[in-house]
Order: C-alpha cells, then sequence, then structure tokens
C-alpha cells in the first residue's frame, strides 16, 4: 500500500515505498526490517537531535511514523517534560522503535 510518509532525514514528503528519499537521496527503511545490523549513528543521532529540539511536540514520533503518540504527545507537551525525557532516554540507548517496529540505529 502506497502512502505518503515523511522522509527520516529532511522531512520531505515521500512515498512509504521508495528506498530513498527524492530529494536528499538518504536511505529509508532501517537495515534491521531487512535482519541486518543496523548502523551506528545516523538514524539514532536524527532521532536524537529532533527528539532534543522539538520533542515536547513528539516531532520525532512523526517522524517515525508513530502520528497517534505523536498528536498525544504534542497536546500533553510531552507529558509536562517526562514523556519527553523518557524517549530521550529510550533514543540515547538505541532502544526507540519507529511504527514498523524496526529499533533505531544506537547513538553510541
Ligand atoms: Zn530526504
Amino acid at each position: 500500500m502506497n502512502s505518503i510518509v515523511f522522509c527520516r532525514y529532511c522531512g520531505e514528503q515521500i512515498l512509504n515505498t521508495a528506498p530513498n528519499c527524492q530529494h536528499c537521496k538518504s536511505e529509508q527503511h532501517l537495515p534491521s526490517a531487512y535482519g541486518g545490523v543496523p548502523k551506528k549513528n545516523a538514524q539514532g543521532v536524527f532521532a536524537f537531535i529532533y527528539c532534543l529540539l522539538l520533542g515536547v511536540f513528539g516531532v520525532h514520533r512523526f517522524v517515525y511514523g508513530k502520528t497517534g503518540s505523536g498528536v498525544l504527545m504534542l497536546l500533553t507537551l510531552g507529558g509536562i517534560g517526562i514523556w519527553w525525557l523518557a524517549d530521550l532516554i529510550t533514543i540515547i540507548a538505541g532502544k526507540f522503535e519507529d511504527a514498523d517496529g524496526n529499533t533505531l540505529s544506537p547513538i553510541f
């Protein structure tokens, strides 16, 4: 099924089936979806930056397809910071999952 998602890196709208973003050329599908070992740094660092700067608005959740909890996070301002902090720690620990259940690569 084709639907519009946001590029994990530049935020442009792309098809969810596109392997690469046509705007910034970044690979969209996480290696763990194919049983591979996630590359360290890139995805985790992007998620960390999104979460750190805009996390109270749930932006990192929108970026990774978790729209429902993203809206909830937006409305509660990141659970008044508590949920935001929990997500930040989850991302740093490399345990954050996208909407498809793929774990983002760890930062360290
Ligand atoms: Zn892009």
